[in-house]
């Protein structure tokens, strides 16, 4: 048909073009999935009252041998859409453990969900396998969720949720403050931790830096009266540093404290801090 205007004959070849540069990173996926091209970083995150580094979050890079190093924002979310982040979250998941497994102390590791991860009901026992084979004592294994898991299915990912923390781990709410009724989440579920999410922590000059403190300040408040802890996430410089330290906030992290860095920089680390 022709358009007069010409606008649908237009977009048609940009549209292919977007659909099969997906198509390609797809088929890419599932190669690196095969390959074994998947790493993971530590992110160290800092108790505020001791001042000590008391555990760190997994975060997934993938490694590609032409393109380098991939963010997990420009693949963890087709991963989801295609299916293939249930198999490469149960990789994270059991290395995470395993690597955990070999930090001195009671150091935690956070591991980073997504919702398609609690489909299907063998989850359960898929942490459960992975701490068995690890050996990770439950109570220093986090597993992160975000907003998107209450959002659909939310009775049944909840029943989850408990099942979970019946294996005596912990669990944190990341991002808090992003999605669309934050706050009603907090009632489903009696989370660990509270995450706050980096938008409130650096000073976002659109929002400004006084508004965005405020709800840090509420947030931490919230978390003591629920009984939940509150990392501050994204903290960048020791004058947020200060500030979410006055604001009741009861663990960091951030580029302040340590960027994410390799499971053996991790492991010399913690050499360090528990030498007298
Ligand atoms: P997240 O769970 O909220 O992780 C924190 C992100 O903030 C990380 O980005 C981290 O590198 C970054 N970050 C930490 N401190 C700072 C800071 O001071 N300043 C700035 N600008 N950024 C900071 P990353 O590693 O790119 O991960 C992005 C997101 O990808 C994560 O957000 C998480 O939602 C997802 N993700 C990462 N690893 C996994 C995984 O293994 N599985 C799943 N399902 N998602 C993952
Ligand atoms: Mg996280
Ligand atoms: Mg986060
Ligand atoms: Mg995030």
């Amino acid at each position: 048909k022709l358009d007069g205007r010409g606008g649908f004959r237009f977009f048609e070849p940009e549209m292919d073009e977007r659909v099969q540069a997906r198509r390609r990173l797809e088929l890419d996926l599932r190669r690196a999935v095969a390959a074994q091209e998947f790493e993971l970083v530590y992110q160290p995150q800092m108790n505020l009252e001791t001042n000590r580094i008391v555990g760190c979050e997994a975060l997934i890079r993938w490694r590609h041998p032409e393109r380098g190093t991939v963010s997990p924002g420009d693949f963890i979310p087709l991963a989801e859409e295609v299916g293939l982040i249930v198999g490469i979250g149960e990789w994270v998941l059991r290395t995470a453990c395993r690597e955990a497994a070999r930090w001195p102390g009671d150091l935690t590791v956070a591991v980073n969900l997504s919702p398609a991860q609690f489909r299907g009901g063998g989850f359960v026992a898929t942490v459960a396998s992975a701490l068995e084979e690890s050996g990770l004592d439950p109570r220093r294994l986090e597993l992160e969720i975000t907003e998107g898991l209450l959002l659909h299915d939310s009775e049944a990912n909840v029943a989850t949720l408990h099942a979970l923390r019946g294996l005596g781990l912990r669990i944190a709410m990341d991002d808090f403050g992003t999605g669309y009724s934050s706050l009603s989440y907090l009632r489903s579920f009696p989370f660990d931790r509270i995450k706050i999410d980096r938008s409130f922590v650096s000073g976002d000059p659109s929002g400004g830096t006084g508004g965005a403190m405020a709800i840090v300040r509420a947030v931490a408040g919230l978390g003591a009266a629920l009984g939940m802890a509150t990392v501050a996430e994204g903290v960048e410089t020791p004058e947020q540093m200060d500030s979410i330290r006055r604001e009741g906030c009861t663990d960091v992290q951030g580029f302040l404290i340590s960027r994410p860095i390799s499971a053996a920089d991790i492991r010399r680390l913690f050499a360090e801090q528990a030498e007298p």
